[in-house]
């Protein structure tokens, strides 16, 4: 790959109804239901919702027989409505709800940590995605590897490797190429990685399936917004993504404006940059390059620290290049760019996607967000968040919350608010929140305690990968959780 200026990987075409992504398409928009799937009006009104949002591609889980039968009656109702977006079966652990759901959909998900390949299933899948002209996602999530992978590997970037290249083999014997390939994880860290490693995977055997960018539980509000803006910036700012979907804990139109905003970001780079160090680019473990170990804000820049400015619209490649250009190579370097925007979402989003990933391959040591139109609080806040989402300092409580789907069991946004609003004073701990116990548990995966759904109206908790308490009546969870957090040394009390 080219790192010296900017330019998309290549990949082919895949057609999904009226969108096609991949090759120079421009970068898809997508979204999720969070609706029950086995209720048609509600699916079908907040696809619609989604779609005139701006998403070209909109999701649906199709957890049951039941659900995936009535993708019929929601794809009937909305193409007669006219809404024409591109409609996506989400399959987890029932293969034969894929079958149910290639026979109406228009791409269909599969997660090789809970699809059998025994049986012939995905060639079967397969030949009947081709007869209908459906295309298939293969979406590898960290944190739900099959048992086999993870026993191997662990929970790791490789382990997610391997088990997408085993489908995507499959696909490429079967000469299938309307396939797409995510590789999700809501650590950053992880996530970018494991995209890299997929791209240059598949390059190695010859393969150009599009790829889906996405940060899972990436929570909400400015957080939420920047955590996504990190994962998805660092590989757009690569090349890699041919569509995108940032997960948010809040209504699913809220994602899309944010997408338009980060694909848009990427829609024109310029310059050309040279790289003295390429192979610090792509880290195959985490070493920062200087011997500061916590990176600072721009109010705290004291002696010893240069400062590197941004002149150009491609910041990163213009940062990188200037970092890794300089002749002391652990000079400790402040990364500076400025945006003039009132808007703070904005602020936030761009200089995440733009600044986000120098901290992330361990480049750089500081951050100047230069934001005259903001207040200095608030341009704190946004540096502290994207070092945060970077994992490279942790300032508050980090929520790992599922943008909720139609398996969710509760209220998550009203949850995440009131849970927030007891605990994020609380430094250095990790809380999910995720909507059922299906794939919540494994996704939630570093969390230090874990709030899921259970059951309609009930809650488990976790303390790490344990399960400390089952089945708790709503009401009383956030009570039970607090509690769970003092038991165990973690709380202070508020200041
Ligand atoms: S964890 Fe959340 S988004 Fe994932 S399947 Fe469960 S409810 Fe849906």
């Amino acid at each position: 790959m080219d790192i010296t200026k900017y330019a998309r990987r290549q990949s082919h075409e895949v057609r999904i109804a009226d969108c096609t992504i991949g090759s120079n398409h421009p970068i898809a928009i997508q979204s999720m239901t969070n609706t029950p799937t086995s209720d048609t009006s509600a699916s079908v009104a907040q696809v619609e919702r989604i779609a005139k949002a701006g998403a070209e591609i909109v999701r649906l889980t199709a957890q049951g027989k039941r659900e995936g039968e009535n993708l019929a009656n929601i794809m009937t109702e909305l193409r007669q409505k006219g809404c024409k977006a591109a409609i996506v079966a989400d399959i987890h652990f029932v293969p034969e709800v894929a079958a149910i759901a290639a026979q109406y959909v228009d791409k269909v998900r599969i997660n090789p940590g809970n699809y059998r390949t025994s049986n012939g299933e995905l060639e079967a899948l397969i030949a009947q995605c081709r007869e209908r002209g459906v295309a298939l996602r293969i979406g590898v999530n960290h944190g739900s590897l099959a048992k086999r992978i993870f026993d191997e590997w662990g929970d790791t970037p490789e382990g997610m490797i391997v088990s997408a290249m085993e489908f995507l083999r499959v696909c490429q014997k079967e000469k299938f190429d309307q396939v797409v390939v995510s590789m999700k994880s809501s650590n950053t860290r992880v996530m970018v990685h494991a995209y890299r490693m997929l791209a240059e995977a598949m390059e190695a055997e010859g393969m150009t399936y599009p790829i889906h960018l996405g940060v899972t539980e990436a929570g909400n509000g400015i957080e939420g917004r920047i955590k996504s803006a990190v994962g998805i910036g660092a590989l757009l700012a690569d090349g890699i993504g041919d569509t995108i979907r940032v997960s948010l804990t809040e209504a699913p139109e809220n994602e899309v404006p944010v997408a338009r905003m980060l694909t848009q970001h990427y829609a024109i780079r310029e310059g050309e940059f040279d790289v003295a160090h390429p192979e610090r680019y792509h880290p195959t473990e985490f070493v920062r390059r200087s011997n500061i170990t916590t990176p600072i804000t721009h109010d705290e820049i004291g002696d010893g620290f240069m400062v590197i400015e941004s002149h150009t619209s491609n910041p990163t490649a213009e940062l990188r290049a200037a970092i890794l250009s300089l002749e002391d190579e652990k000079q400790p370097v402040v990364v500076k760019c400025r945006y003039e925007q009132t808007d703070i979402e904005e602020v936030a989003i761009k200089a995440a996607a733009d600044l986000g990933v120098l901290f992330l391959d361990g480049l750089a040591d500081g951050i100047w967000v230069d934001a005259p139109e903001l207040e200095a609080e608030q341009v704190k806040q946004i540096e502290l968040m994207i070092l945060q989402a970077a994992r490279v300092r942790f300032s508050q409580t980090e929520y790992i919350a599922c943008p909720s789907c139609g398996r969710t069991l509760y209220d998550i946004e009203k949850t995440l608010a009131q849970i927030k609003s007891r605990t994020s004073h609380l430094k250095n701990l990790k809380i999910g929140i995720m909507g059922c116990i299906v794939n919540g548990p494994g996704e939630m995966a570093d969390a230090d305690y874990g709030y899921v759904g259970a059951a309609a109206g009930r809650i488990t908790l976790y303390k790490g990968r344990e399960v400390v308490e089952r089945n708790i009546p709503q009401e009383e969870a956030i009570e039970h959780l607090i509690e769970l957090i003092k038991l165990n040394g973690d709380w202070q009390e508020p200041e």
